[in-house]
């Protein structure tokens, strides 16, 4: 992991967009391109699913154990997204940030909103699908829920979408190359 010498702090992103719009893919890309980017591994009371690595993909926790999270105020935020509870450890992003890593976080609307609120330089990126017909496609698609829970992300979907406005970026992912470069290029400004 590279470290700066300047004495500069990392700055930290926050990628949100509704579930199936691509986030995954894109944040994947960004780590993949950028191992200098460090990305904050969340944890949540969700089961894993089929390929998820624990503590890779998250902290899978017992409610009881995010609960002593929370009461310790160990969480930088914190939600509750589709009847699951996710939150995002304080500690390690401010670490980083102090030691001038850049720092990604990939959280729903409700945490970005409370990322903003504590660390008003956070960049917040919206990603948007270019249609509720194609991100219907894409959540069936991936074919890792069932039925009931991508009809209650799909009504997630569009309080989300309703709040687009409020963040620093908004980048649509239609073909995903184009979308993948756009957002390289907010965390890596051409020319830095
Ligand atoms: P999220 O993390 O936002 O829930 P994923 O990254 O898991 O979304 O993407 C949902 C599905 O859509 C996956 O099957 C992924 O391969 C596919 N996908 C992502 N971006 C695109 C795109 N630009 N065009 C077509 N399919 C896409
Ligand atoms: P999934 O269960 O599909 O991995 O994620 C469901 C939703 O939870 C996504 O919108 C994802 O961004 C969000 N999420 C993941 N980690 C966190 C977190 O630490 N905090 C918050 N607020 N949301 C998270």
């Amino acid at each position: 992991m590279k470290q700066s010498n300047s004495g500069k702090k990392g700055k930290l992103f926050v990628i949100t967009a509704p579930s199936g719009a691509g986030k995954t893919t894109i944040r994947n890309y960004l780590l993949k391109n950028h191992p200098d980017l460090y990305f904050s591994v969340s944890a949540t009371t969700r089961q894993p699913r089929p390929g998820e690595i624990i503590h890779k993909d998250y902290h899978f926790m017992t409610p009881e154990e995010y609960d002593k999270h929370l009461e310790k105020g160990n969480f930088l935020e914190n939600a509750e997204v589709f009847g699951n509870y996710y939150g995002t450890l304080k500690q390690p992003i401010v670490d980083r940030l102090e030691k001038g890593i850049n720092v990604l976080l990939d959280v729903d609307t409700k945490g970005a909103r409370q990322v903003k609120e504590k660390i008003p330089e956070a960049v917040l990126i919206f990603i948007e699908p270019p249609s509720m017909e194609e991100l219907e496609r894409r959540l069936r698609s991936r074919g890792t829920e069932c039925e009931e829970v991508i009809c209650k992300r799909l009504r997630e979907a569009e309080f989300e979408m309703a709040q687009r406005d409020f963040f620093d970026y908004r980048v649509v992912n239609d073909v995903l190359e184009t979308a993948q470069k756009e957002i390289e290029n907010i965390l890596y400004p051409k020319g830095i």
